[in-house]
């Protein structure tokens, strides 16, 4: 199946956005180290076999960035500007076969994968008005007769790698905020997922962004590869999304060229609903929050602590609105629960979960395959009486499983939500104005949903504190990430 599309791809109606092979300095590569096959995890067939790439081929692509730095910084921030642009619209008017694409290589629903694409598109044309507000600043010297200015200028060569749970998107996040910056780029996307980023590749010719600024690098030797975007000299900034340990490798490796470093790691989401809450609302709330993507991403929540006057009414409609949820292919109508990725994901999540039923915990929902479906088709499920000493209340359980416990008083709320290394997204549920501003400053997260299940967008500071990483993507702050500050000292003034 060498470079064959499987026929689930005649029905896209633009056929031409499936490409097997790396996109370094403006072309497909051909592949020259065999293939890898990527599977739907719907059904576990072949979708495609995409050209390995190694180490060869990344140091290939950070000479390609580095020779396109300098055009492409050297654009003006309008003309950079109209380029994303362009790569946006694209996305849109292409979106529902990226939407297709990624549901084929991923799992999530249909409805879910057309959301990915336009949060990544938000992200490209946000960034692209961004980068026509770069601005330096002048401060009052010391002096009389000098003048301080500080000018934002592009680091050079971004180095990315990112995960598969979000294929577009973690890609998006980054490239265009660094592309806008004046910066040029290279991707190791997760080898499970590479078809979106090879799509936004082909979408980045059509746009115009010139050869050598966006560079994908497809393989599953991610060691390798990583190796060459940590260390080689000539990559001045390094921006990873993935799992805490990973991350913490990566980190390591940047140290020996003192690259600047992003990275958005794990997490272990609580969701905090207090008496006073509205209860419906924060079932609402918790679904959105959980079982987006069956579970699988850092600001899924983790850990749910429900206060004792309200714990009953809660759970009787939690359980409601729960055992609804439709576990379905991605491409079926009305799915709102995927697959899993694959078998480990399983496997993690059903040892975690027996675990915690034979340390006391008490299953209320689900707990099981549903074999009907197939392998990977892990159904909603509810546990209560969860410790924290558990297992699964200390790891990032990446599933469709909730995990109930109740408490008394706020200040034991929050001590509960902050025993953890890690601190990304967190919710809680409240309407006592009072206790809003006293919780939000006392959680140690860098996100936290107020009333609020779903809230990561463009324009807004994603990122996370203590272990769950460094920096912060979108928003006006998102930019900062990819450049460096230029102090002049201007004298001779007097
Ligand atoms: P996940 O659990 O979400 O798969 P990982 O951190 O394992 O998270 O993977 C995220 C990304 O990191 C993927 O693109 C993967 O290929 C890459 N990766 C995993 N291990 C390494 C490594 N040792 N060096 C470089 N990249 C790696």
């Amino acid at each position: 199946m060498t470079n064959q599309t499987n026929s689930v791809f005649s029905q896209l109606n633009d056929n031409a956005l499936v490409h097997h092979s790396s996109y370094i300095a403006g072309q497909f590569q051909s592949g020259r180290n065999g293939h890898f096959a990527v599977h739907n995890p719907a059904d576990g067939s072949l979708l495609a076999l995409v050209a390995e790439a190694g180490a060869t081929e990344a140091e290939q692509a950070v000479t390609a960035a580095t020779a396109a730095f300098p055009g492409w910084s050297g654009l003006t921030a309008a003309e950079r500007s109209a380029k994303l642009m362009r790569w946006s619209q694209l996305m849109l008017e292409h979106q529902h076969d990226l939407a297709r694409i990624l549901t084929l290589e991923q799992g999530k629903p249909l409805d879910e994968a057309a959301g990915e694409i336009s949060y990544g598109a938000s992200f490209v044309s946000w960034f692209a008005e961004e980068a026509k507000r770069m601005n330096g600043d002048i401060i009052p010297a010391p002096k009389a007769n000098q003048q301080i200015l500080v000018l934002k200028q592009a680091i050079g060569v971004v180095a990315a790698i990112t995960p598969w749970n979000f294929p577009n998107a973690m890609i998006l996040r980054k490239a265009a905020a660094a592309l806008a910056a004046g910066c040029t780029f290279v991707v190791k996307p997760a080898e499970l997922t590479p078809l979106s980023a090879l799509a936004l590749a082909e979408l980045a010719t059509r746009a115009g962004i010139p050869a050598g600024v966006f560079n994908v690098v497809t393989g599953t030797d991610a060691k390798a590869i990583g190796q060459v975007l940590t260390k080689d000299s000539r990559v001045a900034k390094f921006s990873f999304t993935g799992s805490t340990p990973v991350g913490k490798t990566l980190l390591a490796q940047c140290a020996s060229t003192v690259k600047k470093v992003s990275m958005e790691l794990g997490g272990n989401a609580p969701f905090i609903v207090f008496d006073d809450a509205d209860l419906a609302a924060a079932v609402q709330g918790l679904l959105a929050a959980k079982f987006r993507n069956a579970g699988q991403t850092c600001v899924c929540v983790n850990r749910v602590f429900v206060q004792r006057p309200v714990y009953d009414a809660f759970l009787a409609q939690l359980i409601k609105a729960t055992a609804p949820l439709k576990l379905a292919p991605g491409l079926e109508a009305g799915c709102q629960i995927g697959p899993l990725i694959n078998q480990a994901a399983v496997d993690k999540i059903t040892r975690l979960l027996d675990q915690a039923l034979d340390q006391g915990a008490e299953l209320l929902l689900g707990g099981a395959i549903d074999a009907d479906l197939g392998p990977l088709f892990f159904q909603p499920t509810i546990v209560t009486d969860v410790t924290a000493d558990m297992q699964i209340s200390q790891t990032e359980i990446f599933g469709p499983v909730l995990c109930i416990s109740v408490f008394d008083t706020e200040q034991e709320a929050i001590a509960l939500s902050n025993n953890t290394p890690t601190g990304l997204a967190s919710y809680f549920y409240s309407r006592d104005i009072g206790r809003i501003f006293r919780v939000a400053k006392a959680l140690d997260y860098g996100m936290i949903g107020i009333n609020e299940g779903l809230i990561s967008n463009a324009a807004a500071p994603f990122g996370g504190v203590k272990e769950s990483g460094l920096g912060r993507e979108g928003s006006s702050y998102g930019l900062d990430d990819f450049t460096e500050l230029k102090y002049l000292c201007l004298g001779g003034l007097g």
